[in-house]
């Protein structure tokens, strides 16, 4: 447990912009910030971060609340996880309450195999700069490489010795299970239930998240043995999903973002190589093809990759369809394609810095011209070769989203490939056309599951095309339109006071006008009509409201969107940042509010309850007249109906004429 005066402290020394800013590049919006989303592929920027409020939203996942919230959704922790990542960030130090053995238990797998791995990496680190076998093979095995030592610190490049169980051995004594150590893939299992260490004698690379924190490893064999794998990686745990991970990503991300590029290399060392030539903002895919996650992570910095090829043609041919991933997500890819038997860490230390940085940047060839030259050579005149090279390139030019960037390709492979413009174009059309009837059948299909969640109106953001999410029509029942727009007011106007005049009743009493918090107000007039809201979550809302006026306290949004409930947050983020972000004359609005709005908030709010009522009247006589269509009715019912269904229409009758003269004047 931690304490509640911590939790406190953590909160108020957080900066959110610059936590979330680890994981998404902000801009300046108004009083907000903006960026990509982290949580979705988009790539119009819907995701926002209010500073002066502590809060985020995501238009295009609907996700939102407290900065402890998005580090959950993030990095998929558990709430005292975030905290202390957080605590940890701060230097806040958390004094826990003694825990229990089921909460030690409780704590989730990530969070401990996070522990063991980070622990790890420091013993490792620890044997190669401070034992004899450490210094003398590990490090010597850097240096003879040309590394410098202030890139294997920053590396954080470690040893592990050529014993079967140092490890096993220490992490035991530092308190970590052998069950842990073997789910972390440090060590190994044998029948009689001794561990022994999975990387002995191999020198380590540990792999990082995009916020540095260690998640697994990759250890290098130091024989040249040929029967030996070259690399061992971790397994996947909770903590590693290879897909999304970049190695080096945590170093290159604020370079990427000051250069607008990104290099992409195959190897561990080839990053680690260029990083000390002076690249920093390079990344490696440790040796799989790219993924798509691999590709979003990099989209949130950049749109420009360079991918860096070694000269080995089958390697190059087995890249091709990652890179056609990357053309899909609207990348801008470049190549470079280092000479024969090169890899950027050779190359790097047989030309030095200044070589590689011109040949990485001024000898840089367009992706597709480089595609269409390298199969139009393999082809060579063997015409089923060439046909299988022209639906190649076709599939790239039809991946690019945009329209014309895309006839320039054309224009430019077509005349590479020896074809006219037109059959090369043709096909694009028609694989073009493939694709969206393709999509259509697939949003046909979205389309029957429902409706979809709702971002804010575009007409909101003149300046930007509105986010994905916003450009599906959704189709929302007007009872819920009534609900939610209630709903928005009382988030935006709880404590805002409203008068109310009490009537003269029937014991002499004055008339009197009270002022009122407008939540207040809300809370009992829908006491009073026996209304109750139909979405679960403008329920919920109510009921917090109303939870808290039993002790005679307001809600703030302030503290909704701190609410133990995820939903409750994400809601209330929107709102808020739609009343602070998206509308352009808030302040104005807000500005004329105590003149104009006043009047206008009781008018909302009886109009809304008018309207639910009335929804709610016709939907029961309605459910009665179907009754009334049911086939022999005994004679009791069928008055009993009836009598059900003109009363009923009295009242909406009544309700109606309220509506005209209160609402409709
Ligand atoms: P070095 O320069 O030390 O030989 P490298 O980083 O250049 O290493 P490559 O052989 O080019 O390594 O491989 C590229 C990447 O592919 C490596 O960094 C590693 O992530 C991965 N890899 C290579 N061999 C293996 C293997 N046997 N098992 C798992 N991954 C491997
Ligand atoms: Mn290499």
């Amino acid at each position: 447990m931690i304490p509640a005066e911590t939790v406190d402290q953590i909160m108020n020394a957080a900066v959110i912009e610059e936590v979330v800013g680890d994981y998404v590049e902000l801009k300046k919006s108004g009083s907000a910030l903006r960026g990509l989303s982290p949580f979705t592929n988009e790539k119009t920027p819907s995701f926002y971060v209010l500073p002066a409020k502590g809060i985020f939203k995501c238009f295009s996942s609907q996700k939102g609340g407290s900065l402890v919230t998005f580090l959950m959704e993030i990095e998929k922790v558990s709430y005292p996880e975030a905290l202390r990542m957080l605590a940890k960030r701060y230097n806040i130090e958390i004094v826990e309450k003694e825990r229990t053995p089921e909460e030690i238990a409780a704590a989730t797998a990530k969070e401990s195999l996070g522990n063991v791995v980070a622990w790890a990496q420091k013993w490792f680190t620890d044997q190669m700069r401070n034992t004899d076998a450490g210094k003398a093979i590990g490090r010597s095995y850097f240096v003879e490489r040309g590394f410098r030592d202030d890139v294997l610190d920053a590396f954080l490049i470690g040893y592990s010795p050529d014993t079967w169980d140092a490890l096993a051995t220490a992490g035991q004594e530092a308190g970590y299970s052998a069950e842990k150590l073997v789910e972390a893939g440090l060590c190994k299992q044998r029948e009689d239930g001794s561990l022994w260490d999975f990387f002995k004698g191999r020198v380590m690379f540990p792999i990082r998240d995009v916020t540095g924190r260690v998640i697994g490893f990759g250890g290098r064999t130091l024989s040249t043995e040929k029967k030996v794998a070259k690399y061992f990686n971790s397994p996947e745990s909770p903590l590693y999903n290879k897909s999304k991970v970049l190695y080096g990503m945590h170093l290159a991300k604020p370079e990427i973002v000051k250069e607008e590029r990104c290099f992409l290399v195959e190897g561990y060392t080839d990053v680690m190589a260029m990083h000390q030539a002076g690249v920093r903002n390079v990344v490696a895919s440790s040796g799989t093809a790219l993924t798509p996650g691999q590709i979003q992570l990099i989209r949130r910095f950049t749109k420009n990759v360079t991918v860096i090829f070694d000269g080995d043609a089958a390697g190059i041919r087995a890249s091709l369809r990652g890179i056609d991933l990357l053309l899909a997500e609207g990348m801008a890819v470049k190549v470079v394609l280092l000479p024969d038997g090169d890899d950027p860490d050779t190359y790097a230390k047989k030309v030095g810095s200044d070589a590689l940085n011109k040949a990485i940047h001024d000898d840089a060839q367009d992706f597709l011209e480089f595609k269409a030259r390298l199969l139009a050579d393999e082809a060579g005149s063997d015409p089923l070769k060439r046909a299988d090279m022209v639906r190649s390139v076709v599939t790239s030019i039809a991946a690019i989203p945009d329209a014309i960037q895309r006839s320039v390709y054309l224009q430019t492979s077509a005349s590479q490939l020896g074809l006219s413009e037109d059959v090369l174009g043709a096909e694009v059309a028609k694989t073009l056309h493939a694709a969206a009837m393709a999509e259509q059948k697939r949003s046909v299909q979205q389309a029957a599951r429902g409706p979809q969640p709702q971002g804010p109106p575009p007409e909101y953001d003149p300046g930007m095309p509105p986010p994905e999410a916003m450009a599906e029509q959704v189709v929302v029942d007007p009872r819920t339109l009534v609900e939610d727009d209630l709903i928005r007011a009382l988030l935006e106007y709880a404590t805002d006071t409203v008068s109310v005049t009490l009537e003269a009743d029937t014991d002499g009493e004055e008339a009197e006008v009270l002022e009122v918090p407008f939540a207040e107000l809300v809370i009992h007039r829908l006491e009073e009509e026996g209304i109750q809201m139909r979405q679960p979550m403008n329920q919920t809302l109510v009921q917090r409201f109303s939870a808290e006026l039993d002790h005679e306290r307001i809600l703030t949004p302030e503290q909704l969107t701190q609410d133990q409930d995820q939903d409750v947050q994400q809601k209330v983020a929107g709102a808020m940042i739609q009343q602070h972000v998206l509308s352009p004359n808030w302040s104005e609005r807000h500005k004329i509010y105590p003149v104009v709005e006043k009047d206008q908030l009781t008018d909302l709010l009886e109009g809304s309850l008018r309207r639910l009522h009335l929804w709610d009247l016709k939907k029961a006589s309605a459910e009665v007249s179907a009754q009334l269509q049911g086939a022999d009715l005994p004679v009791d019912t069928e008055r009993d109906l009836l009598a059900q269904k003109v009363e009923i229409d009295a009242q909406i009758r009544q309700t109606l004429a309220h509506f005209g003269t209160v609402i409709l004047p």
